[in-house]
């Protein structure tokens, strides 16, 4: 769910790691979201006994540590790229190495590949103390059992495939600038649209570089045989050929599973964390809330929601850019394309960090479109598996404190974290409205279902 943030790099760019890499750096809330049923985050369990979220003392205390470290570290990343490009604009090193890469070649889309594809390695070299101390993190709380090589290997990975997608997509973009000076923000939102569905479609098979993938079916065939009583009462097309299994064991202890793809490559992903250690009544309820995800059509509405957004962000953006080329132009050594300097290479970085500052400032509204989507991929989940499992309430309880306690989620996280940082409700907030959502009772049914 991760479309409608616009942060560091590209915006597609960042769309498609973001989506790429799920749970490269578990903690950090920087991966899945598209990948729908992760995160959340669970209640104290002394403190409340009404809360149907709970852990054992010892989990408790890890829980609330782990978690003030990646409510830190969410904040620090976050604004660490903001800074780190501000940094390289008001020491001018934008404005050397655009002289330096029109050394490189006479050829100006070679000299603008060169300059986008160094500064897409600059700013991962940049963040990498920080991503390598979240994983420290994670590998101390035993979340990610990773090793540091198979993980400098990722980052690798994940660089290689920036400067494949994003160097030409920020060359792209620089050149609508220079080619519609005036109106190019909306040249930029244009040109995006194909891009947010070409990368939505083509996500899952970039996954592989990060993840093993097998059907679902090949070893945990009696599982896809009771995936398929709901599957029946949902009415949903999702055969067993769409359903994989994502070998994720070999670096998290985590749970999860998510859909992703469009069309063609649209498909179920369950984490082989899940189907080890999860009981299948609970492992139904994870299939149908993603069953919701795609019976309530959440990634085209989210590609649809981000494409709205965006043409407000681009246009934003386009002022502020434009008043920071104005103000700091000159004092910054941005360049000029006759005589428009957001049009240079340096100055289209300017622009670039109008658009950071907007997605991070935006997160939480993207957040809360998320966590509604979410809520109720919840309500859809738990009704899908009426009938099918004894009591859909305690499955669903038992499930979100499985997924809690997986990931030494936040045992009561404050609002405002949620507010800001969550993509998904709170495990508190699920497993409380879970607990309490029977609609049946009373002789009733369901929101999304007859029966
Ligand atoms: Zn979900």
């Amino acid at each position: 769910m991760t479309f409608a943030r616009c942060s560091f790099f590209a915006i597609c760019f960042t769309i498609l790691l973001a989506c790429v890499a799920p749970r490269i750096v578990p903690g950090s809330h920087v991966a899945p979201r598209i990948v729908a049923a992760q995160t959340a985050a669970p209640a104290p369990a002394a403190a409340n006994s009404r809360n149907a979220y709970s852990l054992s003392p010892g989990k408790l205390a890890k829980a609330i540590a782990i978690s003030r470290i990646r409510n830190i570290m969410y904040f620090v990343g976050g604004l660490w790229g903001i800074v780190v490009l501000w940094l390289l604009l008001v020491t001018r090193a934008l404005a050397h190495l655009e002289v330096w890469a029109q050394g490189i070649s006479a050829r100006r889309w070679v000299q603008g590949l060169v300059f986008f594809a160094a500064f897409l390695v600059i700013a991962t070299l940049a963040s990498l103390p920080l991503d390598w101390f979240s994983q420290h993190v994670e590998k101390s709380y035993e979340i990610s059992v990773q090793g540091w090589g198979g993980w400098i290997a990722d980052q690798g990975k994940a660089l290689g495939l920036s400067l494949l997608f994003g160097a030409p997509i920020l060359l792209f973009f620089n050149w609508i600038v220079g080619r519609w000076p005036r109106r190019y923000w909306f040249g930029i939102w244009v040109a995006t649209l194909p891009l947010l569905v070409l990368s939505t479609f083509v996500l899952p098979l970039v996954a592989p570089v990060f993840y093993k993938f097998e059907p679902l079916e090949k070893n945990h065939a009696a599982l896809v045989a009771k995936l398929e009583t709901v599957v029946a009462r949902t009415g949903i097309d999702i055969p067993p050929n769409r359903m994989y299994l994502m070998k994720a064991s070999e670096k998290y202890t985590g749970i999860n599973a998510y859909v992703a793809g469009l069309g063609a490559t649209k498909r179920y992903v369950m984490w082989d964390t899940a189907t080890d250690r999860l009981p299948d009544d609970e492992i139904l309820f994870v299939f149908g809330h993603e069953s919701g995800h795609y019976v309530l059509h959440h990634i085209p509405k989210l590609i649809a929601g981000s494409a709205i957004g965006l043409f407000f962000v681009y246009w934003a953006c386009a002022g502020f850019a434009a008043w920071l080329a104005r103000r700091f132009g000159s004092r910054w050594g941005l360049g000029q394309v006759d005589g428009n300097s957001l049009a240079s290479r340096s100055g289209f970085l300017a622009l670039l960090f109008a658009i950071s500052v907007a997605g991070f400032v935006l997160e939480p509204a993207s957040n809360t479109v998320s966590r509604y989507f979410e809520h109720q991929a919840d309500i859809y989940g738990q009704e899908a598996i009426h009938g099918i499992v004894p009591d859909p309430r305690k499955t669903a309880v038992s499930e979100f404190n499985h997924l809690g306690e997986s990931w030494l989620e936040d045992p009561n996280p404050s609002p405002f974290i949620e507010f800001w940082e969550y993509d998904h409700p709170s495990i508190k907030t699920r497993a409380n409205f879970a607990l309490h959502y029977d609609p049946w009772a009373i002789g009733g049914h369901g929101e999304f279902f007859d029966k």
